[in-house]
């Protein structure tokens, strides 16, 4: 089972979304762009939302019925680990080892020996493919990377293996995820990763690193887009050389995890895409949900009503909503309208401040950022907020396939500028 080239993380936080997000897939392609949909859902999610992964499954398979798509397309049990993955086999052929937990969690020091010996090799300049400078290599750094990492990459051996032994070899997607930790990995780090990896015999066809800067949850990164553009460069030369070194999976590539959003990055991350001919899979951070609600306001009536009571509860409850993100998100309280501004606002104003459109006046991320993780208010709406997602999906789809379509899936493959 392969992934393909490029791939596109779907999936929402309701379920009610699929169709439109495989339509935005598919607009795509009519463009000449093939692009695997992927939809994931991660257990933080689903516990926060009370679905199953059985949920995700069904929308997938109900979309692709519905729109007739005939290419792949996968269900991703992203960020397990061994605690919780067993709810997530029989519904998941793709499957996101979160290890991050593991990192520099001390490698036994035979261990660490073995592996220095073992890479010697590539101690001195080491020249890869498609970058100028070379990479200089010691002792040191390939026992810091070891020490660092041994443990995590032998934890996602065992996730691995444990999902092999129930759903044999072959029939699902593995990705290697370390992104969820503060220190970003070097790509001297991730080659050697990548080495022990391929050691315990893990077919990762993806690798989601921790890059530099902050991957906030649905705002543009935060950070040196030339410092990520050259980080990303060496990245893409380290694992093309990292499948010929040591065998990995041919199509293995990067895995940019809540990659929804990052508009100034897309540019370099097109350009050096297309340097090296590489693929990439880019997961998105489930902004499907504000969709929904620009939808929502859009319609006004009841509909913006629904919007501007999810805010006012949001607010209500901020600490309580931001506690599962805090790494994640960064709001400036200051600048949240109150809950009487907002009650003046239209449609049009509600949507388009919280659309992300940074040419937009009205636009604000911080409003942005506390929607974002305001969706366990919706969820607590139950049938009032699912009847409202039904009386207006056309306005909602509409805004959910233009999001997916043309501010991410276009910039990042095709290399349009981003709005
Ligand atoms: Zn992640």
């Amino acid at each position: 089972m392969m992934l393909g080239k490029y791939s596109f993380g779907v999936g929402d936080r309701f379920g009610r979304q699929g169709k439109a997000q495989l339509e935005a897939v598919m607009a795509a392609g009519e463009q000449g762009l093939d692009i695997t949909p992927v939809w994931n859902k991660s257990n933080r999610e689903h516990s926060i939302i009370g679905t199953r992964p059985a949920d995700v499954r069904r929308e997938a398979d109900d979309a692709v019925k519905a729109c007739g798509w005939e290419g792949a397309y996968f269900v991703d049990a992203d960020h397990i680990g061994l605690g919780n993955v067993d709810a997530f086999i029989e519904s998941s052929d793709f499957f996101t080892l979160d290890v991050a937990d593991f990192i520099q969690k001390g490698s036994p020091q035979t261990d660490v020996e073995a592996f220095v010996e073992k890479y010697a090799r590539y101690i001195g300049p080491l020249a890869v493919k498609g970058i100028d400078e070379q990479f200089e290599i010691t002792a040191e750094l390939i026992r810091a990377a070891a020490e660092k990492y041994l443990v995590a990459v032998k934890e996602a051996g065992r996730i691995y293996r444990h999902i092999e032994a129930a759903k044999g070899k072959g029939n699902f997607i593995t990705e290697v995820s370390m992104d969820e930790t503060d220190l970003p990995q070097t790509p001297v780090e991730m080659l050697f990763i990548l080495a022990a990896v391929a050691d315990d015999g893990i077919p990762a066809q993806t690798i989601a690193p921790k890059f530099s800067g902050r991957f906030n949850k649905g705002v543009d990164y935060v950070g040196d887009v030339d410092a990520f553009a050259r980080e990303f460069e060496q990245d893409l030369a380290i694992v093309a050389f990292a499948v010929d070194e040591f065998g990995l999976p041919a199509g293995l590539k990067l895995s940019v995890h809540s990659g929804s959003d990052k508009f100034s990055i897309y540019g370099p991350i097109n350009k050096e895409l297309k340097k090296f001919d590489a693929g990439l899979h880019v997961k998105t951070a489930g902004t499907t949900w504000l969709e929904e609600l620009i939808g929502l306001a859009a319609a006004g009536g009841d509909g913006l009503d629904i919007a501007r009571r999810v805010y006012a509860r949001a607010l209500a409850r901020m600490g309580e909503l931001c506690g599962p993100y805090a790494t994640v998100i960064d709001i400036d309280t200051t600048n949240l309208p109150s809950v009487k501004e907002v009650e003046t606002w239209d449609g049009q104003r509600f949507a388009a401040t919280l659309r992300h459109d940074q040419t937009c006046d009205n636009y604000n991320p911080d409003f942005r950022q506390l929607l974002h993780v305001g969706y366990k208010v919706a969820a607590e709406m139950g049938q009032t907020y699912t009847d409202a997602l039904r009386k207006h999906e056309d306005i909602i789809g509409q805004n959910v396939r233009e999001n997916i379509c043309d501010r991410h899936i276009k910039p990042i493959f095709f290399g349009d500028s981003a709005t």
